[in-house]
């Protein structure tokens, strides 16, 4: 796992504007972003399409083995996503995949099949990962790692403000964030917590500038001995 480039690793749960900030501390350093989320959202939506049910676990790993999912370019804070071949950028973002995506990481062999393609990134040239095992998992040895922290109200409250108006209510989402958290939070394998080294950043009253500043001034103090 060891690599000469440096590694930026941004855990925390939903709603905490973790992929707005990786995003633009990749865009500031010229580092590749890596949205594991998406990963997960790729494979819940696989099981779905292949009518698969959560019991199925073993069938929904190998679907995450055989899935083919590439990132594309960052462009204007949007990356695309394709999962064998076919664009699902917006589709992984609907209603059916947020629901099942968070069931769908707690099964071991879809963690274990996600682990390599996610090293893989990191083998590759410096980048900045988001998700919710980063530090702790994926890249333990990232040189800087951060965990991003909001209350669960103001975290509902950005939610609602990224999904297309009308597509669900303010309590609704409060409601599947809080549940994805418990979740996240509480499974056995890999839960989202922080590493005992990692910087904590409570986002509540900063702006997505402010919190974006201090990671790469992080990046920049820590990057003494690293070729990223
Ligand atoms: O970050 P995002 O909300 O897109 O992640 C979707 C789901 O994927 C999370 O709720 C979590 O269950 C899972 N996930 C994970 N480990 C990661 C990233 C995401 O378990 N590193």
């Amino acid at each position: 796992m060891s690599t000469p480039y440096q590694q930026i690793a941004i855990d925390g749960p939903a709603g905490t504007g973790k992929s707005t900030v990786a995003k633009r501390v990749a865009e500031t350093l010229g580092y590749t972003f890596v949205d594991t989320g998406a990963l997960y959202r790729c494979v819940a939506l696989a099981a779905i399409e292949a009518g698969l049910s959560l019991e199925q676990a073993e069938a929904i790993g190998e679907l995450a083995r055989g899935a083919r999912i590439r990132f594309g370019a960052l462009v204007d804070g949007r990356q695309p996503v394709w999962l064998d071949d076919v664009d699902v950028t917006a589709r992984i973002r609907e209603r059916d995949v947020d629901t099942l995506c968070s069931p769908v990481s707690a099964i071991p062999p879809v963690r274990a099949a996600l682990l390599d393609q996610q090293r893989g990134f990191a083998q590759a040239g410096p980048v900045v990962m988001e998700g919710r095992d980063i530090q702790t998992v994926v890249l333990p040895e990232a040189q800087v790692k951060v965990f991003l922290t909001a209350s669960p109200g103001v975290r509902a409250q950005r939610r609602f403000d990224q999904l297309a108006p009308g597509s669900a209510t303010l309590a609704e989402i409060e409601h599947n964030v809080r549940e994805r958290d418990e979740r996240d939070s509480s499974r056995e394998l890999a839960p989202l917590r922080p590493a005992d080294d990692a910087v904590h950043i409570d986002t509540d009253p900063l702006t997505i500038d402010q919190v974006t500043e201090r990671i790469v001034a992080l990046a920049r103090e820590r990057q003494g001995g690293s070729l990223g």
